[in-house]
């Protein structure tokens, strides 16, 4: 199918772009990779009026770090995440889980920004975000604001911006000393968007004790969802083999919300939870003890 008719706009810079978005309201989209937008419109799921182009915005695509934090422009492609030496030495979580995203023809082509505020549920970069207790930066013209991922993914496809609002930045805390990271996930075929996946932070203190136990999961509700309940038994305690399954297996019962479908029942993607959130853990905790 071919998709309904659109105008098109390709601006060169943020303030016009937003000018656009405030122009057309409801009616607009911005177009980022076209990786999800692109085939929605041509399944007519989506029928914006207007299209804003962001791909010529250059402001918007940078990998930039301080002491604290690594800042990600919102049309930063998959590829460069993949790909970027300061991406792997301060949030080593998001180089671990790009190669899961989709194929390479489509991370060419995808960005951050597009699939964070596409909010699929089977995205690997929103529970990554969710792990790493990221932020992002929204703009409008009338001024920006700051929501914490936690604030952020509010429902299937549903964030928390508003109309008129771009995603501009992400903002990402610098890894922390005797931190480490751990992603994995099942689907029937690497590149799938996974039947379930799990994204671990964590950084245990100087006398081995764990202080953040972060589990992002993914497919496995109607948004992405942290793991409350491993941060709730695990930290402040010495995680052993037999705690980290215990952690994996009750937030697998009170954590998720998981659905059926033709690729999967809720009962097995809770079993995939389960497995899912004790690997990366034991992963994680593993190499803090061989560092
Ligand atoms: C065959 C196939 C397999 C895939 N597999 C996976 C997978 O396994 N895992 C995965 O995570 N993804 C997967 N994807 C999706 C891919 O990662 C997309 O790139 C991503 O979801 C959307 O990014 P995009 O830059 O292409 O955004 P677009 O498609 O351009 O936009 C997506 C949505 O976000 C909005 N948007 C984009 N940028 C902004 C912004 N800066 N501010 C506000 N709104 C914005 C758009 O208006 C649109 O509603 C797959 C895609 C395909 C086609």
């Amino acid at each position: 199918m071919k998709p309904a008719p659109f105008a098109y706009h390709a601006p060169f810079s943020l303030d016009e772009a937003l000018d656009l978005l405030h122009e057309h309201g409801y009616d607009a989209k911005a177009l980022a990779g076209g990786q999800s937008l692109i085939p929605a419109m041509n399944f007519r799921l989506a029928t914006p009026a207007v299209l804003v182009d962001l791909n010529r915005v250059d402001s918007l695509r940078s990998v930039s770090r301080d002491t604290t934090t690594l800042q990600l422009g919102a049309m930063t492609r998959h590829r460069t995440l993949e790909q970027s030496q300061d991406v792997a030495q301060m949030a080593p979580l998001v180089s671990a889980a790009m190669p899961f995203v989709a194929h390479e023809a489509i991370r060419t082509r995808g960005t951050i920004g597009g699939s964070l505020a596409h909010a699929d549920p089977a995205a690997e970069l929103p529970a990554v975000m969710l792990a790493l207790d990221a932020s992002f930066t929204l703009a409008s013209r009338s001024g920006s604001r700051v929501v914490p991922a936690s604030a952020f993914f509010l429902g299937l496809f549903t964030t928390a911006m508003e109309p008129g609002e771009l995603l501009v930045n992400i903002t990402i805390p610098a890894r922390a000393d005797r931190s480490a990271a751990a992603f994995d996930e099942v689907s029937r075929r690497h590149g799938d968007f996974a039947l379930a996946g799990a994204a671990a932070y964590v950084v245990n203190g100087a006398d081995g004790k764990c202080e953040v136990a972060r589990v992002g999961l993914l497919s496995l509700a109607d948004r992405p969802v942290l793991a409350a309940e491993v941060a709730r038994l695990l930290e402040g305690t010495r995680p052993s083999k037999e705690s980290i399954r215990e952690a994996a297996e009750a937030s697998a019962q009170v954590d998720i919300d998981p659905t059926s479908d033709i690729h999967a029942s809720s009962r097995y993607r809770r079993q995939l939870a389960a497995v899912l959130i004790r690997r990366v853990l034991e992963r994680a905790f593993l190499s803090l003890e061989h560092a």
